[in-house]
């Protein structure tokens, strides 16, 4: 499931870049931003159990 910059989050997770594996947190009804290195497209994947 992908995700775009601009659009908003509908779900709080983790999104990561398809370009450059850049992580952003994105909240719940929060627009998307873009990734630190200026990409937009992300590949969506939520916050897992036991990954801190
Ligand atoms: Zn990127």
């Amino acid at each position: 499931m992908a995700a775009h910059a601009g659009e908003k989050a509908q779900k709080t997770g983790d999104f990561y870049c398809a370009k450059c594996d850049e992580k952003v947190h994105v909240t719940s009804g929060h627009t998307i931003p873009k990734c630190p290195n200026g990409h937009s497209e992300y590949e969506t994947r939520r916050n897992e159990p036991g990954n801190k």
